[in-house]
Formats: C-alpha cells, sequence, structure tokens
C-alpha cells in the first residue's frame, strides 16, 4: 500500500462502519415494511395471491434474517477492501457526474444490472454443483418457502461470490459513487421481490411482448421450491438461452394469477416434479 494513502484503523473503522449501515438498513427498510404488508396486514385479503398458498414456520424466518445479518457483516469487511482499492487509485471512479455526463450515468446503471445479471447466473449454476452446493449455496435454499427475509440468507462464503460483481463493476466501469448507490438499490428491491411468496406483476406478464424478459417473484419462487431451475436475477434471457426455465413456469404463473378470493384454491398448484424447462 503506498505510504502517502494515510489510511488510519479508524478510517478503515469508519470505512467498516458506514457500509454495515448501508447494506442492513437498506435490507430493512426495503424487507420490513414489504413483509408486514403482504405477510400480516394484507395477507387475509391476498390469500389467493400467494405463490405457495402455505406459511413457513416462524423460526426459519429468524433464520433467513439472522443469516443475511452474518451476510452484511461479510458485506462491510469486503466493502473495505473496496474503500482501500478505491485510495489507491486501482477503481475506475469518477466524482462529478459532468465528467461523462447524465447519458453515460443512465447507461452506466442499465450496465451494471446486465453484468450483475450475467455474473449471478453463472456464479448461481456454479453454486448448484453437487459438490459445491452444499459447503455453499444449502443455506440460502434451506428456505423452500421464502420470505422477503431470505433476500440476502447466504452462508458466508457465498456471501464473498455475492460481492464478488462489486469488483467487476468497480474495476471495469467508469462509475460515480450514486450510480452504485441506484444500481445496489434496484439489486435489493429484486431481491426482495424473488422472495416476497406473492405474485404481483400482471395476467399475461411473462409471456407478453414488452415483459417476458423481466423475471417475476413466481420465478425465483419456483427456484427455492424446485431448485434446478429457473437460476436468474433480474431478466429472463439467461435462462430461456440456456433452457433452464421450469417447463411449468408460465403455467404457475398464470395459475397464481387466475385465482380469485374465493377460488384461492388452498393446495399446492399441481406442477410437473423435477425436472427444469
Ligand atoms: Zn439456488
Ligand atoms: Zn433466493
Amino acid at each position: 500500500m503506498p505510504a502517502e494513502l494515510n489510511i488510519t484503523p479508524l478510517m478503515l473503522l469508519t470505512a467498516f462502519g458506514i457500509t454495515f449501515a448501508i447494506v442492513a438498513g437498506r435490507y430493512i427498510v426495503m424487507a420490513g415494511p414489504t413483509y408486514l404488508l403482504f405477510w400480516k396486514w394484507l395477507a387475509p385479503r391476498l390469500q389467493h395471491r400467494r405463490i405457495q398458498q402455505k406459511f413457513p414456520e416462524n423460526k426459519k424466518l429468524w433464520a433467513e434474517f439472522g443469516w443475511s445479518m452474518a451476510t452484511f457483516v461479510i458485506f462491510a469487511l469486503m466493502g473495505v477492501t473496496a474503500f482501500i482499492l478505491r485510495k489507491a487509485g486501482y477503481t475506475l471512479n469518477y466524482d462529478n457526474i459532468s465528467d461523462y455526463g447524465w447519458g453515460y450515468w443512465i447507461f452506466s446503471i442499465v450496465l451494471m444490472a446486465i453484468l450483475h445479471d450475467a455474473y449471478f447466473y453463472w456464479t448461481h449454476r456454479f453454486m448448484h454443483l453437487k459438490s459445491v452446493f452444499k459447503h455453499v449455496h444449502r443455506v440460502h435454499h434451506e428456505s423452500s418457502n421464502p420470505s422477503p427475509w431470505a433476500a440476502f440468507a447466504f452462508h458466508p462464503l457465498e456471501a464473498i461470490v455475492e460481492f464478488g460483481i462489486v469488483y467487476v463493476i468497480i474495476f471495469t466501469i467508469p462509475y460515480h459513487a450514486s450510480a452504485i448507490i441506484v444500481f445496489f438499490s434496484y439489486m435489493t428491491i429484486m431481491n426482495v421481490l424473488g422472495h416476497l411468496g406473492y405474485e404481483i406483476f400482471p395476467k399475461g406478464f411473462t409471456t407478453g411482448r414488452f415483459s417476458w424478459w423481466h423475471n417475476t417473484s413466481t420465478h425465483h419462487n419456483m427456484h427455492h421450491s424446485k431448485s434446478n431451475c429457473n437460476y436468474g436475477l433480474y431478466f429472463n434471457w439467461w435462462d430461456r438461452l440456456m433452457n433452464t426455465n421450469h417447463r411449468d413456469y408460465h403455467t404457475v404463473f398464470e395459475a397464481v394469477k387466475d385465482r380469485t378470493p374465493s377460488n384461492d384454491a388452498r393446495g399446492p398448484i399441481l406442477v410437473t416434479p423435477g425436472a427444469a424447462k
């Protein structure tokens, strides 16, 4: 580390504290009200929109919350390394939006989402390899019927993998700090949505000409209940390209949307067991 960096232990501690407060705070602010709204206040009225009709036990939700907190400790520690790299001048950050303009600022956020989507899909496929799964990704799949609190319920090894996208971004894209903040807020919203347990997108969304490319809550919920399918994060194109969408994805989505409050079919929706496509 160059001597002129002048990084003190107090600065590192502050970087750790700020990063932890941001990532944990953002999670609580987004998952908390979502949980209260859907899982408590509106639950009786929205039973027909639940993807899996049953509710998990409370101890599962606490486990999801606990693992998420552990993830934020890892994220904050890795955030400190990103802070040091930035101070040392190794990252592509810029300070004034006018350096690249607003057009680039918007483009950089879209690029981050496209990059993260590819990064997530392929690291996710890797973590589903049998020998890797049990050491890295099993914790996330302990929730077969996830709640919004599961959004960051990762084993610490998976948390390290998930943080890797930050390094990909800061070394390859000229970025403004505010663009990173907007992007990671979108990421957190989508992560909470994927674990919502309720389908909120309209009927026909997964096959619509202008909407097919975007993932849904049903998509990731089926990943939790079926496991070997639906690996994507934001967008559906990698699952389509690699033929890993569950063969009943569209059927299940439409079945959830076809239910009515008086016809909420309290049993599970029947799907072809097992295989993807
Ligand atoms: Zn998985
Ligand atoms: Zn998940």
